[in-house]
């Protein structure tokens, strides 16, 4: 371990790195404490990182700073993939945005990263990027190879000892087809009211006619309904597992079937999360309906609430198909929502921390200064940055006591790449997150260079 990391550590209490169990005693907020400021800059965040890890990060920030190279990332990866060839690609892009965004592939390297990670305070939360979009359907025995890799990641978050409270994430699509999910969206559209007794029956195993699907479409609906039931069989009680929200051509879709799995695996504890995306404009609406489904069929609730990563994508398809952009107009309106829906989930957990819980998933420093006056130790709210985005916040956070989760996502080059070019495209519209570590990873180097140590 380097110095860096031993010095960090000291400066950590143990209890600081206890586990998230609820405790029955406190409310998750209780009376609101004053959490007194916290600034997020202070460059000694990174004292941790090794001088190569503090070029990379700026180097790959650098990188995501120039439009026409993000904008254009695919095509640039396409071209760069003919003319180099898999391995050739995959050598270029592993110690660079791979290295930056991605833990690893073998378990070897993603056990070191998560160890690393552990020794500063953050719980490893990891995700099998995997997921498609539509027209990428790949076939029934794809999907049950990524059921496989899922099962993979149940064991690797619950058989180490990274963290006692582990989470992983989960793409619906990935299991089940992006057609499927489309065609379900437009059939809730017109039903007034949510039933989720199909579903629950298909995630039984029972033969299953949802209304407005074929023999064919019912038949695949439910082998992705039971491989989604294995999954969550495998993890209740040992690991929370958060469903991702996508485009708004699906969502519906995907949080229907997450809601099924809420109403069966969710009676003893919050095992199934859903995502709230609040760059939407009718994010409040969703979550609305989400809370009082909840409410009615009786099931606790997990919710991660995050901005949204798919805005250019939103928008593009929105324009193309002439009908009005779901995304808010402005990025304060996205903010307004955000932290609207925050402070709702905020009053539900104050008055039951048992049945609620969330994971303010952001690199906002003002969304999460929001609530720094939350019970630390109650294990209804917890924190969430990506892998390789926005130490600063998550060390300074993990530092002064919150539970922090790192999303962390593994896997080959290739299987990775759609949500490297996310990252990288994400990291030019990461506001002031961004350039904040940016100018801090600056000062760390030039105390490193002012202390004639340039590398360690
Ligand atoms: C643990 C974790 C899990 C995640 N899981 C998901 C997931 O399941 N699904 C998903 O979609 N995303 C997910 N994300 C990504 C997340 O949605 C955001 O894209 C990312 O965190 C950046 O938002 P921010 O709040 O951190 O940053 P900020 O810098 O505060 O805001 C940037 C975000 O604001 C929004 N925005 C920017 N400009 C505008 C504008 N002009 N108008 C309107 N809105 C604007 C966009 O959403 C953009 O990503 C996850 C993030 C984390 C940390």
């Amino acid at each position: 371990m380097s110095e860096g990391v031993s010095v960090f550590r000291r400066l950590l209490p143990l209890r600081f790195l206890s586990t998230g169990a609820p405790s029955s005693s406190s409310a998750a907020r209780g009376p609101r404490l004053d959490p007194g400021p916290l600034s997020f800059e202070d460059p000694g965040a990174f004292r941790v990182k090794s001088t190569k890890e503090l070029l990379r990060a700026l180097a790959v920030f650098r990188f995501c700073s120039v439009p026409l190279l993000v904008n254009n990332c695919d095509k640039l990866l396409s071209v760069a993939r003919g003319v180099l060839g898999r391995r050739g690609l995959s050598l270029l892009l592993r110690p660079f945005v791979y290295a930056q965004f991605v833990a690893g592939e073998t378990e070897g390297e993603i056990s070191r990263s998560m160890t690393k990670m552990a020794d500063l305070g953050l719980r490893p939360m990891l995700a099998v990027p995997l997921e498609e979009d539509l027209g990428e359907s790949t076939g029934e025995q794809r999907y049950e190879e990524n059921m496989a890799s899922m099962l993979e990641c149940v064991r690797l978050s619950h058989s180490n000892a990274w963290t006692t409270d582990p989470m992983m994430q989960l793409k619906i699509t990935a299991l089940l087809s992006p057609e499927l999910c489309v065609k379900l969206t437009a059939l809730l559209k017109h039903q007034t009211s949510v039933d989720l007794e199909v579903l629950l029956r298909g995630l039984n195993g029972e033969p299953i006619r949802f209304p407005g699907l074929d023999e064919r479409e019912n038949a695949h609906l439910l082998c992705g309904l039971k491989r989604l039931n294995t999954i969550a069989e495998a993890s209740v009680h040992k690991v929370r597992v958060l469903v991702d929200a996508e485009y708004t051509y699906m969502n519906p879709a995907l949080s229907l079937v997450t809601m099924a799995m809420m109403k069966k695996f969710n009676q003893g504890g919050v095992w199934i999360w859903n995502t709230y995306q609040c760059y939407l404009k009718e994010s409040r609406g969703f979550l609305q309906e989400a809370l009082d489904v909840s409410s009615r069929e009786g099931f606790s609730v997990g919710v991660k609430l995050v901005r949204g990563a798919y805005m250019d994508k939103e928008r593009r398809q929105a324009e193309k198909e002439d009908r009005p952009d779901p995304v808010h107009d402005s990025w304060e309106n996205t903010n307004h929502s955000y932290n609207g829906n925050m402070e709702l989930l905020m009053d539900l957990i104050s008055q039951d921390p048992q049945r609620y819980r969330v994971i303010i998933a952001t690199h906002n420093e003002e969304s999460v200064r929001q609530e720094l006056g939350v019970d630390k130790e109650g294990g209804s709210v917890c924190f969430g940055q990506l892998l390789g985005m926005c130490d600063h916040v998550s060390l300074t956070l993990a530092e002064q006591g919150y539970a922090v989760y790192k999303s962390v996502p593994y896997g080959s080059v290739e299987d990775t790449m759609p949500y490297l070019v996310r990252r990288a495209q994400e990291n030019r519209t990461v506001l002031q997150g961004i350039r904040k570590e940016r100018d801090l990873l600056r000062l760390e180097l030039h105390r490193r260079m002012r202390l004639g140590r340039g590398g360690r």
